[in-house]
């Protein structure tokens, strides 16, 4: 293999925001996208390695947000204690590649990846997360929604760094599901997926549904339609009301793993079962 990339390791933000803005840098982190997509390539491209940064570490909080570092990894999501409404993150978490993965990769690197199979967008998008971009320009603020623009495809300038996901403390208290189908259980890419988080009130009728749909087109939807059809409604009678009308703005393919109409079929399944999982579940949020 022929190398004549350039490696850089900073230590300090600063010094990694300085370097951003005097060159083309691939940011590198926990390298578990990048390193299989060069496979035995030339390696061409300069690459800045976060991975020595200690300020990107690490999921903190204050009164207003939860921030989840550009270094924080799946593994450390697990460890931390955090509220209910992030229950569909750690699922999702927990059925990223292997334990080995899950300890190397990071969230930020599967957000920044934007694979329309990438676990932790719908999950991410239910929680209305922000990203936080940072350059020799200051701080600047994208909603998840707007920052993957399609298909490997993010709102983010050259020169800049994503810092950390901030999430909202606005109904953190509500549960939240993730459920995936792959071919199998463990080390699987995505056929559909679904984050579900719903706000269920005293008289057993759901007060506010989040929904997101993965897999199913460029970038993961959220469904406004069906999460305003549920509201109002018992969780034993929202499953049955979903019908394909719902389901319109998904735009599956057919390509090895699955057609676009199983994709379309197994999404309605997935978001009943998601539903249904929240019976018997004692809770108001
Ligand atoms: C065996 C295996 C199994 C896998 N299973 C799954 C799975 O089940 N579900 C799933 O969704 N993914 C899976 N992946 C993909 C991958 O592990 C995840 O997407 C992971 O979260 C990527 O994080 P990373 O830190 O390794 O990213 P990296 O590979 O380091 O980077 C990914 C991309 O993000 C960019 N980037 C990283 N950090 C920043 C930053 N701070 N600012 C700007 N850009 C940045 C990089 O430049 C690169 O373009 C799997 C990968 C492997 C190898």
């Amino acid at each position: 293999m022929v190398i004549s990339a350039v490696y850089v390791r900073p230590q300090k933000l600063e010094e990694a925001v300085e370097l951003m803005s005097t060159d083309t840098w691939r940011i590198l982190a926990g390298g578990t996208d990048i390193y299989p997509s060069i496979g035995e390539n030339e390696l061409k491209t300069s690459f800045m390695d976060l991975t020595n940064v200690s300020s990107l570490k690490g999921i903190t909080e204050d009164q207003f947000f939860w921030r989840i570092g550009a270094l924080a990894t799946w593994a450390d999501l697990l460890k931390t204690k955090l509220p209910p409404a992030f229950d569909a993150l750690k699922q999702a978490a927990r059925e990223i590649g292997s334990i080995q993965i899950q300890n190397r990769a990071t969230i930020v690197g599967n957000i920044c990846n934007a694979s329309p199979a990438a676990d932790g967008v719908p999950p991410l998008m239910i929680l209305d997360a922000g990203i936080e971009l940072t350059s020799i320009n200051g701080l600047r603020e994208v909603a998840l929604k707007d920052f993957i623009t399609g298909n490997r495809e993010i709102a983010r300038d050259k020169n800049e760094i994503v810092s950390c996901i901030k999430v909202p403390k606005i109904d953190l208290g509500s549960r939240s599901v993730f459920k995936k189908l792959g071919v199998r259980k463990y080390l699987v890419i995505s056929i559909t997926m679904v984050a579900l988080k719903l706000s269920i009130g005293e008289s057993g009728t759901i007060k506010r549904a989040t929904l997101a749909v993965g897999a199913c087109s460029a970038v993961a939807k959220r469904l406004l339609e069906l999460e305003y059809l549920l509201e109002g409604k018992t969780t034993a009678e929202a499953g049955d009301l979903i019908n394909d009308t719902y389901l319109a703005d998904l735009t599956p393919i057919t390509d090895v793993r699955a057609t676009a109409n199983y994709r379309k079929v197994a999404t309605k399944i997935l978001i009943q079962r998601s539903i249904s999982s929240f019976e018997n579940r004692n809770q108001d949020g």
